[in-house]
């Protein structure tokens, strides 16, 4: 488990690093937003020489299992915000269900510990977290975890907050949903919005639901309902938006309106948005036509009627920092 992250939005509102928890590594890529995944340009997977098989959907680096990793976060009593397996998924196809269960079996009694998930494969996501017979798996784990508390192992955990229905004989039924465990779902652009978030918000048992718009590909709508939930309906709606560019080599440009306009659009509804980074690739503030190359190069459609268009100049993803229009945009949603 590394205490010391990077990843921006993972700081929170104090500014203190965050950490990742990867009991599981390795995964496959479904949508172009992993076509240049960082996974296998982690530490772990270079020196494990694992890397995926070709930059085409359905290429995988394989999926390997860390079960002795998954009581880390039960020996830390210090507040962290956690990424949950940010080398992997979640609810890749190989990670077993009785994994899942565990993991979050220790997330219900690490209460102190906030922790975020993201995943591209709601659609599993939904049918695992909608299953009572998950929500038992997760409880039968709880009580193996607190068996080793009251035998003096794990003095970090609480004890798991349980429903009235929970038999004391028969299983354990978390109280839903555990406050401290934040699930989003990337959306590069719009056809994967349109596909992920309404799954997200139909998956029940979840607090704080978020997308990450990262690598942003293209411009994203978000619709009304998805900004403010319908009084009349049962359907929640976001609680926050990261957005960000793509960095490292070859990364894809970002137009600045496609941040722009998710910022605007969730100032307008009152969602909290982060803005991650501009990745490799920056606004220069200038307009142009010309021969492109590899540090320079034209976005969009011509501001002009003699076919001036954005110029953007990779300098890469420090120096192009996260700066929009001014200023930095770091909001989080209430936990
Ligand atoms: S789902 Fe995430 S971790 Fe998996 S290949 Fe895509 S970007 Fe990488």
């Amino acid at each position: 488990m590394s205490d010391n992250s990077a990843i921006e939005w993972l700081r929170g509102p104090d500014g203190r690093r965050g950490a990742t928890w990867n009991f599981v590594t390795g995964c496959t890529k479904v949508s172009e937003g992993c076509r240049r995944c960082y996974i296998e340009r982690q530490t772990p997977m270079r020196v494990a020489g694992r890397r995926f098989d070709g930059p085409h959907i359905g290429a995988t680096t394989g999926v390997m299992l860390h079960p002795e990793r998954l009581d880390m976060p039960l020996k830390k009593r210090d507040p962290l915000r956690i990424f949950v397996n940010s080398m992997s998924d979640l609810w890749h196809d190989d990670v077993p269900t009785e994994m899942v269960a565990h993991a979050f079996a220790v997330m219900a009694m690490t209460p102190q510990h906030t922790y975020l998930i993201l995943t591209k494969r709601p659609g599993p996501m939904r049918s695992m977290l909608r299953s009572d017979d998950f929500w038992k798996a997760v409880g039968e784990a709880g009580r193996g975890i607190a068996f080793a508390r009251v035998r003096g192992k794990y003095r970090s955990a609480s004890p798991m907050q349980l429903t009235p229905d929970s038999s004391a004989d028969g299983y354990w039924m978390p109280v839903r949903p555990l406050p401290n465990v934040q699930i989003g779902v990337s959306t590069e652009d719009q056809a994967t919005a349109d596909l992920r978030i309404p799954t997200l918000l139909a998956t029940p048992h979840i607090a704080v639901r978020w997308i990450s718009a990262e690598p942003l590909l293209g411009p994203v709508v978000l619709r009304d309902e998805w900004l403010a939930a319908d009084p009349e309906s049962s359907t929640p709606a976001l609680d926050w938006v990261v957005a960000g560019g793509e960095s490292g080599t070859d990364a894809r440009l970002m137009h600045p309106d496609w941040p722009r306009s998710l910022r605007d659009q969730c100032t307008a509804a009152g969602v909290p948005f982060f803005f991650k980074q501009w990745g490799a690739w920056t606004p220069t503030g200038m307009v142009g036509i010309g021969n492109q190359g590899p540090r320079f190069a034209y976005i969009g459609d011509p501001v002009d009627e003699h076919g001036h268009r954005i110029v953007m100049e990779n300098v890469g993803k420090h120096q192009a920092g996260a700066i929009l229009d001014g200023q930095t945009w770091t909001e989080y949603p209430d936990a």
